[in-house]
């Protein structure tokens, strides 16, 4: 056990030392972040219901995989899962696993507003939030017996946090605008209207006047205003004119429909 701390707190000195974008505070490795990633998706699985329909699911993670060929982390395994719950939400955890509640496929009306909602999560992911978060709320002793699989409970107290909307999955509001800002590139990049962002958002408020429970968590940790919604416009309007964009696609409509 002790042979196995040592090279575990190199890397992280490694990435500590060579990660330097900012005042980005970050004590898991990605090598790291994809290995406790793969921990706590398990015990996601546990506490969620998921669609098992397997074209809603082919769709949902042709749709990541297109958002996510335009990241950095390209080259890593990422996994998109389709919870079924009426709820309006997506979240994304540590290491590539984002999730999709089947309620934010119904509330979309197109294949961009959903693309929007994904970009926003896996943006969150290449940014490394959630690890950010992480190793400020826990240390590195903390950190390196969760990592090497030494302490379970705090696995678990991760994912039942990022379920609940709890501390963990609440990001600062200049997180929130950093993931929308590059979703709103990698929506560009990989094809879609990211204009689908913005009209996503405005679905989410208009839900939160009319059925204000369907959309309390997504809101909890999303925090949405006007203000934000014309941010995402202004970036929006500095991208160069391009022709072909996705706003809508057939294959869309008919997991749409399938998910109603
Ligand atoms: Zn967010």
């Amino acid at each position: 056990m002790k042979h196995a701390k040592i090279p575990l707190i190199v890397i992280t000195l490694l990435a500590l030392s060579c990660g330097g974008s900012g005042g980005d505070f970050n004590l898991i490795s990605v090598e790291e972040e994809w290995q406790l990633g793969a921990q706590i998706s398990q015990d996601v699985a546990r506490q969620v219901r998921f669609n098992t329909d397997p074209a809603v699911n082919e769709y949902v993670r042709s749709v990541g995989q297109r958002i996510v060929a335009q990241t950095p982390y390209a080259n890593l395994p990422w996994e998109f899962h389709v919870i079924e719950d009426p709820e309006i939400n997506a979240f994304a955890i540590p290491g590539g696993h984002v999730y999709v509640n089947t309620g934010l496929i119904s509330a979309a009306h197109n294949a961009s507003e959903l693309a929007g909602a994904m970009a926003h999560e896996i943006s969150h992911v290449v940014a490394r939030h959630s690890t950010e978060q992480i190793s400020r709320q826990y240390g590195l002793s903390v950190l390196a017996g969760v990592v090497l699989g030494q302490n379970p409970s705090v696995v678990q107290e991760l994912a039942a946090q990022i379920i609940a909307g709890g501390a963990l999955a609440k990001y600062s509001r200049a997180a929130e605008s950093e993931a929308d800002e590059l979703g709103v590139q990698f929506m560009f990049s990989a094809g879609y209207n990211p204009r689908g962002m913005v009209t996503m958002f405005e679905t989410l408020l208009a839900q939160q006047r009319s059925n204000p429970s369907r959309v309390e968590r997504f809101f909890a940790t999303h925090p949405t205003t006007d203000s934000r919604i014309r941010d995402v416009q202004a970036r929006i309007d500095k991208l160069p004119q391009r022709t072909g964009l996705i706003t809508d696609e057939a294959e869309f409509q008919q997991i749409h429909r399938r998910v109603a």
